[in-house]
């Protein structure tokens, strides 16, 4: 979405992402592929391990797309890491 950089910004990064999610809700997309796409898309709202990577939204979402979407967590030494980091 090009140009959205500067509504993201202004709206706040969280709920960006949110809003995002629900978006998915909206074009009748499940839980797994809005969890899914909302962690692909993550880099480009913004909404980065570094930065958000301690807050609870993040640690939720984090485990709700590991539950439903276990393929993406598979990388790393562990095998457990994110495989987009
Ligand atoms: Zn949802």
């Amino acid at each position: 979405m090009k140009g959205a950089g500067p509504l993201y910004e202004s709206l706040g990064f969280e709920r960006a992402t949110i809003l995002l999610h629900e978006s998915y809700h909206l074009f009748g997309d499940d839980e797994k592929f809005a969890l899914h796409r909302v962690w692909l898309a993550k880099d480009r709202l913004g909404w980065t391990a570094l930065r958000y990577g301690r807050t609870r939204l993040w640690k939720n979402t984090r485990e709700w797309t590991l539950a439903e979407n276990p393929r993406m967590f598979t990388c790393g030494e562990d095998g457990q890491s994110d495989c987009l980091e």
